[in-house]
């Protein structure tokens, strides 16, 4: 295990990070990069053609930044296709009002030509419980709104993803057909977010979908008012065989100890209603200015520093697990590893997972990262989706670059996940404070 120096030679390490911020502001290729990610290549929904067209593109830009090596790490990853009849609306007597849904991924189908069935409103799980007998036969539309109180919106969302990823199974124990949410999101738009479920295989896989927040209010007021409403979903959503897609990796290698290794990534594949930008086209390329802009002012790092682009992020985390896997298998010596998967918002901090021990030994570096809008480390949450398996199966310090999160479920896994909503000053300053918290670890560690 690794401890940093408790010193920490604050005036030169304030005039490198200066020196640094300068090179991205003025030069970075971050928002260019993230240009042809979202735009030109698009969407990276796990095993589609542009989950091979990125690693490529990926590899190539890792290459242009400057790694020494690049190359692939296998991941087998399921391989869940959308189809193109993702629909749903309310019917009730002849009236029938149209909905904006989008099926969640590992969705089964519906039958050929959708389902219809009664509509039970259910709030939370418990009310489930309560009218389990009301369910058999039904489509069950979970309203779980976002609750508003939270500042930090990562925790609305952790108190609501269970009625997402596990609110099909639980609704199929009692005999429902089919099951609709609530969008994981507190905006004021009507784009339905999609997301991973989970089926629990001790019971029937029921299609399920998320409905807009404009449309689930339609719906409740529906319920309120009278009780004979129904839903109609239809989705050909289905999943192929296994197939494999990669962690795209590239190496910069540590002038004093080239078999230890910091690793910074974010995750290249992505939803598909929109373009990944935020989730996490972002975090990708802020990794790669990481390398660039270090590279640029003629930083050399003392041990190995590892570029990670995971694969498979948003379906099963199989990227993240691959890394892991083999880090353990090779007993590979870590030191530290960072994720950006927040979108590219302004910086506020830093998320760590890690023994007490181990966070302590970086609090010294917070106040270098004040100037740049780093104003908090360990936030609760743990760190990094992919990184944090770093900790779980090695026990080294990870985190996660945590921006500001009003406007990050606004766009989560939604058609508005695109380019036009990142902004370039906002993108780079994030990727200044991980450039600058990298480089902190890297010289501070004997
Ligand atoms: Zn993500």
């Amino acid at each position: 295990m690794f401890l940093f120096a408790c010193s920490v030679e604050a005036q030169s390490d304030s005039v490198f990070i200066r020196k640094m911020a300068n090179e991205i502001f003025q030069h970075s290729t971050a928002y260019s990069n993230l240009y042809t990610l979202t735009k030109i290549i698009g969407p990276r929904l796990t095993g589609s053609p542009q989950t091979y067209i990125s690693e490529k593109w990926a590899s190539d830009a890792l290459k242009q930044a400057g790694a020494d090596h690049v190359y692939f790490q296998k991941a087998v990853v399921t391989h869940w296709v959308r189809g193109d009849k993702d629909q749903a609306a309310l019917l009730s007597g002849n009236s029938r009002q149209n909905l904006h849904v989008i099926a969640l991924g590992s969705s089964v189908s519906t039958k050929e030509g959708g389902i219809t069935a009664p509509m039970v409103l259910i709030h939370d799980f418990d009310e489930l419980e309560k009218r389990k007998n009301d369910i058999k036969g039904k489509i069950v539309f979970y309203n779980h709104p976002f609750d508003v109180d939270y500042v930090w919106v990562f925790m609305s969302y952790m108190m609501a993803v269970p009625y997402r990823v596990e609110g099909a199974s639980r609704a199929a124990k009692y005999g429902a057909v089919g099951v609709l949410v609530r969008s994981m999101s507190s905006s004021t738009d009507n784009f339905p977010h999609t997301g991973a479920l989970s089926y629990n295989d001790s019971f029937p896989k029921i299609p399920a979908l998320a409905v807009g927040l404009q449309d689930a209010d339609k719906l409740a007021a529906a319920a309120s008012a009278q009780n004979d409403l129904r839903l109609f979903i239809s989705t050909n959503a289905h999943t192929l065989p296994d197939t494999i897609a990669h962690n795209v990796i590239g190496e910069w290698t540590g002038s004093v100890h080239p078999d230890q290794f910091i690793t910074v990534g974010g995750h290249l594949d992505s939803w598909d209603p929109g373009e990944g930008a935020s989730d996490d086209g972002t975090g990708c390329v802020q990794s790669i200015e990481v390398l660039r802009s270090l590279k640029s002012i003629g930083y050399i790092p003392k041990h190995t520093i590892r570029f990670v682009l995971f694969a498979d992020e948003e379906n099963h985390g199989r990227g993240g697990s691959a890394y892991a896997s083999e880090a353990k298998a090779k007993n590979e010596q870590h030191i530290f590893a960072l994720e950006s998967d927040g979108g590219g918002f302004t910086p506020r901090g830093f998320m760590f997972k890690g023994k007490d021990a181990q966070m302590l030994s970086v609090r010294p570096f917070l106040p270098l990262l004040v100037p740049y809008g780093i104003t908090e480390f360990n936030m609760p949450g743990g760190s990094g989706p992919d990184v944090e398996l770093l900790t779980d199966s090695i026990g080294i310090l990870s985190a996660e670059l945590v921006p500001d999160s009003q406007r990050y479920f606004d766009y989560h896994h939604a058609a508005n996940d695109v380019f036009e909503n990142v902004n370039k000053r906002e993108l780079e300053l994030g990727a200044i404070n991980m450039a600058a918290l990298i480089y902190l670890v890297d010289k501070n560690n004997p």
